[in-house]
């Protein structure tokens, strides 16, 4: 489905890229669902770094990852696998911070080792006692010579159980510091103080790990004390891709919709004839395209540069995730029991697209920095 890429925020390469990544997924992806996530992940991303996909995920030269192509390729790999575009964006998110604050010896260090997918990537920044209030992460760095020792837990990891290199957050400053107190750093995922505390499990099975860290060593990234930036700008910068996985989701499960209310017996006609059927079927296709406009526009105008893109991105995720959540529902519903059935597709992206409306800010952190933008906006 690459009618959006005709709008004008696209350019021909983009169109090329969906077209190239579709083929690959016919070629290489089997849908469905993996028994051992975090062996699929791995394959997935050494077959991704193979076919050239993951180069968008990094820097290149000096020039940040570009939103619109991270979006096309997000939702075009959510449309078909929701594990893809998982292992797909963590090499973003993971190496994001490298890509925006590494130094160019740790830029040279990583990248191309992201980009090729010889190394899988993590962002580290939830605790068990901060997830939304992220300013107030516990995990404590201490220096030791000429470089850093990192003591606590991060929770709810993505690519937790089979990280090569995180980019992990943690207080240099003291707790009344606040923000301002925390500092960014490159972790090796083989550090002998790394472990898994503990494996979890979530709705949609991903590599996702409580992680201990006793005497862990790392590398500042960037400035110290900069580190709260560090991570808002990293996720300010896939947020938008965020609502792009959750479009793929939502327009698949419209594909299935459609699929099944064509062929499903009602009557003398189908489930699709019947005038209940199509009202959801027109909310579901006006949902989907509202979100591409705010995804494309968002996206579009953070490629120009433009300074302050939050509101646009925010909304964005906001309105894609939530609508998703709306639009996957409706396909469930329509599918009657078959919608609720283990190995239905839309059972499974019923709840893949869950965990959207709670990660890299969550619906209500979207409103609230809609809101506040409007009000800065109005002198408030
Ligand atoms: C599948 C999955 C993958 C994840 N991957 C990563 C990862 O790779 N790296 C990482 O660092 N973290 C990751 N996370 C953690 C995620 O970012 C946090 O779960 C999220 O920030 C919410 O934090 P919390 O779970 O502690 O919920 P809390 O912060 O306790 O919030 C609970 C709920 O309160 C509401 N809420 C929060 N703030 C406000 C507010 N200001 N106003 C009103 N309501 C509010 C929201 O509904 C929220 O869901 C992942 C989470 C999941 C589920």
């Amino acid at each position: 489905m690459t009618d959006w890429l005709d709008w004008p925020f696209f350019e021909p390469r983009h169109r090329e890229l969906a077209e190239r990544l579709e083929q690959w997924c016919r070629e290489t992806i089997h849908d469905a669902e993996a028994s051992d996530p975090d062996a699929a992940c791995r394959a997935l991303v050494r077959e991704m770094g193979k076919a050239g996909f993951l180069k968008l995920c990094v820097a290149d030269g000096g020039k940040a990852p570009e939103v619109r192509s991270l979006a096309i390729a997000r939702a075009t790999l959510a449309r078909v696998h929701g594990l893809a575009d998982f292992a797909f964006a963590m090499q973003g998110l993971g190496s994001g911070a490298v890509s925006l604050f590494g130094s160019e010896e740790q830029k040279a260090e990583w990248l191309p080792k992201v980009a090729s997918g010889d190394a899988i990537a993590a962002y580290a920044l939830t605790e068990p006692e901060a997830g939304s209030d992220a300013a107030n992460i516990a995990m404590s760095a201490r220096r030791d010579s000429d470089s850093w020792v990192l003591n606590g837990e991060k929770s709810y990891i993505s690519n937790g159980t089979i990280a090569d290199v995180l980019t992990v957050f943690a207080r240099t400053g003291s707790a009344e510091d606040g923000a301002r107190g925390i500092s960014a750093f490159i972790v090796r995922g083989d550090d002998t103080g790394l472990s898994v505390a503990e494996r979890i499990e979530v709705i949609a099975p991903h590599p996702l790990a409580r992680l201990r860290f006793d005497g862990v060593r790392a590398e500042l990234l960037g400035i110290e004390g900069d580190g709260f930036k560090v991570a808002m700008q990293t996720l300010n910068l896939f947020r938008v891709t965020v609502g792009a996985a959750a479009l793929g989701f939502a327009r698949r499960a419209l594909d299935e919709a459609l699929k099944f209310a064509t062929k499903r017996k009602l009557g003398n006609g189908t489930l699709a004839d019947n005038a209940v059927t199509q009202e959801k079927l027109a909310e579901m296709a006006l949902a989907i395209d509202a979100s591409a406009l705010l995804i494309a526009r968002a996206a579009w105008q953070q490629d120009r540069g433009k300074a302050d893109n939050r509101r646009a991105a925010a909304m964005a995720k906001l309105h894609a995730t939530d609508e998703a959540q709306k639009v996957i529902d409706m396909a469930v519903q329509m599918h009657g029991g078959l919608g609720v059935t283990k190995g239905a597709k839309v059972e499974e992206l019923y709840r893949e697209t869950r965990s959207l409306r709670i990660y890299e800010g969550a619906s209500e952190v979207q409103k609230m920095i809609i809101a506040r933008d409007l009000l800065k906006e109005h002198g408030a």
